[in-house]
């Protein structure tokens, strides 16, 4: 319980913790130094920051171009929960013809992405006009300019782009440089309506439509699972190839196909944006993590966290795929004693304490530091990255041959803090008998996060859903009390059937 004391103080720490922010740029502080790659032969800047935010650049007297950092003409909170700050430049033509990222707070930009990765990202902007319709992954659009995301970074990719399409378009309307632009307005355009803004918000969704479809049948079908689990744990074989298919379906989909593993710097970054100003609209970029949270966050107060883990997150499920996989080759299994594996338990939570309090202080150490989780090494960059850390994600993938689901149990962070959430759970679907743990200990035995106590009860933070339990409760193959029913059962039966057989057998004798 002291845990989650300690949990709750960080976390109302971090709430307050907005006034600890690094210094954004400021564009009156910018020297010539800075731009003049991008504007040759340029002598002066205008000492007098124009509003919102930008600089005439000129040669002897001649405008050239304006600068501006687009994080304080749109200041668009991205992934991070705040604004990316890029230094910007159009010239007199309203074309782009400087961009660089100074400031950032982004996760998958700190550790996930390459620096020419980035560079051929924003190099993609140079020349293109301020008016230009840009989309992220979207070549093939009418009307819109198309050009590559960042792999593994989609939100952050697209948060930038309307940054930087939006303050640049801003700016030049501004000036009234694109006059030459058939249909170009002077007029600034007007705020976005409410209609707009939710037009907008849709984009990515009908972007993504078979992402968003596939997702959503998945989810509906891990739902029709769930409410229907007792028919289907009565019947082991049908469980069982519906399992490993929705594990293997987690694992190629959810994961490498839509990216979409979940992870613990989610969790930093939601609590940054409630910190810095909470909106949909970033949330909303990635419909496939949107999903996937949005039925987190419901399927967490009716199963607890169980669902998620033992369903959706792909590395939960290459664990588990890769532990049954060794049983069935029969590869020992190792479990801790139980009261070593109950301490080592704690370790996640004190990740994830840790988590937390790092990104009071800064957001991408603690993104940084969350490469405890081996998600992005094994899932979003598929093994492509040093050495050190493909050894460190591979060890724990070894591991979980002999020791079921390891990582899980002891070491992360995001499970820790989904099993808090989930002690808000309203229901108990789980079955269990007057025996278990007096004295049975079949399902304990059976349990691979060692989830059961020895008294019986299944401790709900650890538990996975995954459901063998359940078989098990029903088998009268394996549940002692079943077993012992059933056998009783058929010697009745013999009973009754045995001297059925012998007059059979003296009737025959006698005819
Ligand atoms: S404990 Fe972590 S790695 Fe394991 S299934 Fe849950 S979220 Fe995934
Ligand atoms: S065996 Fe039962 S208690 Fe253990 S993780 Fe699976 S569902 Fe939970």
């Amino acid at each position: 319980m002291e845990i989650f004391r300690w949990l709750l103080s960080a976390l109302l720490l971090l709430a307050a913790s907005s006034a600890m922010a690094l210094q954004a740029p400021d564009i009156s502080t910018l020297r010539l130094e800075q731009i003049n790659l991008w504007f040759e032969g340029a002598t002066a800047l205008d000492t007098q920051t124009s509003s919102p935010g930008y600089r005439l650049v000129y040669r002897n007297g001649e405008v050239l171009g304006a600068v501006f950092y687009s994080h304080q003409i749109t200041p668009i909170p991205a992934y991070s929960g705040k604004p990316i700050a890029t230094l910007m430049a159009i010239d007199t033509q309203a074309r782009i013809v400087g961009l660089q990222i100074v400031q950032h707070e982004e996760p998958i930009l700190v550790v996930g992405v390459k620096e020419e990765d980035l560079k051929r990202f924003t190099d993609q902007y140079i020349h293109l006009f301020a008016l230009d319709k840009v989309r992220v992954d979207a070549a093939n659009r009418p009307g819109y300019v198309g050009i590559d995301g960042i792999s593994s970074a989609t939100i952050t990719a697209m948060v930038l782009n309307r940054s930087i399409m939006q303050s640049a378009k801003k700016v030049a309307q501004l000036l009234n440089w694109p006059s030459h632009i058939e249909n170009f307005s002077v007029v600034p355009e007007k705020p976005p309506t409410e209609a707009d803004r939710w037009k907008e918000r849709l984009e990515p969704w009908l972007d993504r439509l078979p992402t968003v479809i596939t997702i959503t049948l998945a989810l509906v079908l891990l739902l029709f699972i769930l409410f229907f689990q007792d028919w289907l744990v009565r019947r082991p074989k049908v469980f069982n190839v519906l399992r490993t298919g929705y594990l293997l379906f987690t694992v190629v989909f959810i994961g490498y196909v839509f990216s979409a593993q979940l992870s613990i710097v989610n969790i930093l970054a939601f609590m940054q944006t409630l910190a810095h100003g909470f909106t949909w609209d970033t949330l909303m970029l990635d419909p496939a993590a949107f999903l996937l949270w949005s039925f987190i966050a419901t399927s967490i107060l009716l199963w607890g966290r169980g669902v998620f883990c033992g369903w959706l997150c792909p590395f939960g499920a290459i664990q588990d795929l890769i532990h049954d996989l060794a049983r069935k080759l029969k590869i020992p299994s190792f479990e801790f004693p139980s009261t070593i594996h109950q301490r080592l338990w704690a370790i996640k939570y004190f990740i994830l304490i840790a988590l937390v309090g790092i990104s009071l202080d800064s957001f991408s150490t603690a993104a940084t530091m969350a490469e405890v989780e081996p998600f992005k090494t094994v899932i979003t960059l598929k093994f492509a990255r040093e050495w050190g850390y493909v050894a460190y994600a591979s060890s724990l993938l070894f591991i979980g041959i002999f020791n079921s689901k390891f990582f899980c149990k002891y070491l992360c962070a995001l499970g820790a803090g989904l099993s808090i959430l989930g002690r808000f759970r309203i229901f108990d679907w789980m079955r269990r008998r007057n025996e278990c743990g007096k004295p049975c200990q079949a399902c304990a035995a059976l349990c691979q996060n060692g989830a059961i106590k020895p008294t019986g009860e299944i401790i709900d933070t650890e538990c996975h859903f995954c459901l063998e339990c359940q078989v098990a409760y029903w088998d009268d193959h394996v549940c002692p009390p079943l077993v012992e029913k059933r056998k009783r059962r058929e010697k009745r039966a013999q009973a009754r059937n045995r001297p059925a057989k012998v007059k059979i057998v003296e009737s025959s004798t006698d005819s």
